[in-house]
């Protein structure tokens, strides 16, 4: 992989079991939890199991198996939290500039309320 992926991150640590999450779902390919400062009514993380970087990373170096799992994964927590009729918003910061603090892929799931306009 061209990027150095940190084993130490918060993200690796959760999905080894090493530190607790509040997991809304688990299969062979996604785990989806709670964020610990959650900015909606709804705010899960969903990661991929694998060790990707950002959405970079996992989009360039990921096999289509695994690429395929996330986003199913994605779509299953969305409906499983009741957020399709009412809508949701889906999200993922890549890199400094995106604002990315962990350097685990994850994407965010808002809902639970309007949630306006995009702010860019
Ligand atoms: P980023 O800015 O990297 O896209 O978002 C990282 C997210 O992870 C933030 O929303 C932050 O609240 C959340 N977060 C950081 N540390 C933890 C943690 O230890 N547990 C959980 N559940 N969420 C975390």
């Amino acid at each position: 992989p061209t990027l150095a992926y940190d084993h130490s991150n918060i993200f690796a640590r959760i999905l080894r079991g090493e530190i607790p999450a509040k997991k809304v779902y688990e299969d062979d390919f996604a785990l989806a939890f709670h964020d610990i400062a959650p900015q909606a009514p709804v705010h899960v993380l969903v990661i991929p199991k694998g060790a990707y970087v950002s959405w970079d990373d996992f989009s360039a170096h990921a096999p289509a198996e695994e690429i395929a799992g996330f986003i199913r994964a994605v779509g299953h927590v969305a409906r499983e939290q009741g957020l399709v009729a009412p809508g949701y918003r889906l999200l993922a910061n890549v890199g400094m500039d995106g604002g990315q603090e962990v350097p685990h892929l994850h994407v965010h799931l808002f809902g639970g309320k309007p949630l306006g306009r995009m702010i860019a």
